[in-house]
């Protein structure tokens, strides 16, 4: 009798490609640098991954430029550019064991839902656009009769795409879809932390018929292939996914440079509002719980300031911490587990001494402990910190971790207050069953999405983004296709009309 493999044996019997992806093939980096990528769950050796730099980056956008100067893509029918991404979305699919492992190797999170959702969420996404875009008009002005005034929506051309570590094939396919379905080529720089499921997307995109060069993987660190993405004079965007100190680089560097668009996407402090009037705050406190400890509290949306009514705010933390031990962190490569590592050891030092400065303030800590140090990963227990204030850094700071602060209020106006009072505005959310309440304070909460007694529900068709410093760019839905097309007007002249 033959046992099928376990997903060890397949990470044990993985050959790892950490070569770059231009124009259509495997490259290595042209100084023949490269930077070797260990794995959060054990801090194994993966392998070796080109170190991109400017000239590597300046090879992949040339490839690009050529690529849409052609009009290989760009100037192909919506259609057939449907045909293609539909095929990729297929593909990606199909190779959806490898792809899941990958990520998990990569950056730690369970097996399981790498399987279950980051791999059908990105092909879904491109499945998505590649639907839309032969469903999209453009638009005739209602001018005089002697004009015809036509206006349209062009491919900008070269697209940067910047991406983080935390959902690293959804956050590639929050960008890819729109950029690719509207004709541009893009170059993509993943994070140096996760960068194996983006070179693969590129090769299966070609293998579905995508043409060279219209997408371009160059890994390598920040402050180099990032920057000199950035910094490209012939790159015409970049879609940015990170925190908001990077993002203010982004901005930086267009103005130094070309003055490319930039859209940033970037970090949260999401506030969850639970008033004493809704019907089933367990329900609440199990959402909150399921919503910040998924992918180990490493979501920019993540509900990490819970604002309960003091009349109610012992039973709902009571309720929180009994939730605590089916998020308890374990062998990401287990089908079973919930909780898998951070993705690396300076984000388990910053986690960690998140939880110092929350106790060390006054909070009063439940968890908070490091875990499977033994395994040589990087593992924090689930943490709620009760009794916290607006104040406190770990309810003004994003941690980036599976780390609550709970703050209690007395009030609605207090509630919309602190809520308010961040200068991150990216979701929110209000449970109450008082249908005044929960519309008043829905449109009082600065966020760029609200939930009302639910949270983390998402479709690709509705944006995500956020207000104030969580960015300015709207990924998902139908607008995000004007990220990434310029607005044309054409007028034509009629004579004798
Ligand atoms: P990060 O800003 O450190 O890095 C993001 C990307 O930028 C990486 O590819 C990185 O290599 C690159 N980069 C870093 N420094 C650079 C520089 N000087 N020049 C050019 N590029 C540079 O962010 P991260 O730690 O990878 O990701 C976590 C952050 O992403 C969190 O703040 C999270 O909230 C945010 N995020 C936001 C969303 C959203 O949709 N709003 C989604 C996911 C993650």
């Amino acid at each position: 009798m033959t046992t099928s493999p376990t997903w060890h044996d397949r990470a044990a019997s993985l050959a790892l490609d950490g070569r770059a992806f231009i124009n259509g093939q495997r490259v290595a980096s042209a100084s023949g640098e490269t930077f070797d990528k260990h794995s959060p769950i054990d801090g194994r050796r993966l392998g070796a991954m080109a170190r991109g730099q400017a000239a590597d980056v300046d090879a992949a956008v040339l490839a690009a430029r050529a690529a849409f100067d052609d009009g290989r893509w760009a100037r192909q029918p919506p259609a057939a550019r449907k045909k293609v991404l539909q095929r990729f979305a297929e593909a990606i699919l199909a190779h959806r064991d490898e792809l899941a492992l990958l990520e998990t190797l990569d950056m730690g999170k369970p097996i399981r839902f790498a399987r279950t959702v980051d791999v059908p969420a990105t092909a879904r996404t491109i499945a998505w656009y590649a639907e839309a875009i032969d469903k999209v008009y453009d638009e005739i002005a209602p001018t005089g009769p002697n004009a015809l005034a036509m206006i349209t929506r062009e491919p900008m051309g070269v697209i940067g795409c910047i991406v983080p570590w935390n959902y690293p094939m959804i956050m590639a396919a929050w960008k890819l879809g729109p950029a690719l379905a509207t004709g541009n080529s893009v170059v993509m720089k993943p994070s140096e932390k996760s960068p194996l499921t983006a070179l693969r997307l590129a090769e299966i995109a070609v293998e579905a018929g995508l043409p060279p060069g219209v997408f371009n993987v160059v890994p390598g660190f920040g402050h180099e292939a990032g920057e000199a993405l950035a910094l490209h004079m012939e790159v015409d965007a970049i879609g940015f996914t990170g925190s908001t100190r990077t993002g203010r680089r982004m901005l930086d560097y267009a103005g130094r440079s070309n003055l490319k668009r930039v859209y940033n996407e970037l970090g949260g402090k999401s506030a969850f509002l639970v008033f004493p009037d809704h019907k089933d705050p367990a329900r609440a406190a199990r959402t909150v719980a399921e919503s910040l400890f998924f992918n180990q509290g490493e979501s920019c949306n993540a509900p990490s300031r819970v604002l309960v009514h003091e009349a109610i705010a012992d039973d709902f933390v009571a309720e929180v911490r009994a939730q605590m031990p089916a998020w308890q962190p374990a062998d990401p490569l287990d089908e079973r587990t919930t909780m898998g590592a951070l993705v690396d050891e300076g984000q388990l030092r910053t986690v960690l001494g998140y939880i110092d400065a929350g106790r060390a303030e006054g909070a009063t800590c439940h968890g908070g402990a490091q875990a499977r140090a033994e395994t040589g990963g990087f593992y924090v227990e689930p943490t709620v910190f009760d009794h916290a204030t607006n104040a406190m850094r770990i309810a003004r700071e994003e941690i980036f971790g599976p780390v609550m602060a709970v703050i209690r209020f007395g009030t609605e106006e207090d509630a919309v207050r602190i809520a308010n009072d961040s200068p991150y505005g990216l979701q929110a959310s209000v449970w109450s069953h008082d249908l005044d309440r929960a519309h008043r304070v829905a449109r009082a909460l600065r966020a760029g999405t609200v939930h009302v007694n639910q949270y983390d529900e998402d479709d690709i068709t509705v944006p995500f983004g956020g207000f104030k410093q969580s960015g300015n760019g709207r990924d998902k839905s139908l607008h995000a296709l004007e990220k990434y097309t310029e607005l044309k007007t054409t007028w034509l002249r009629i004579d004798g009309a």
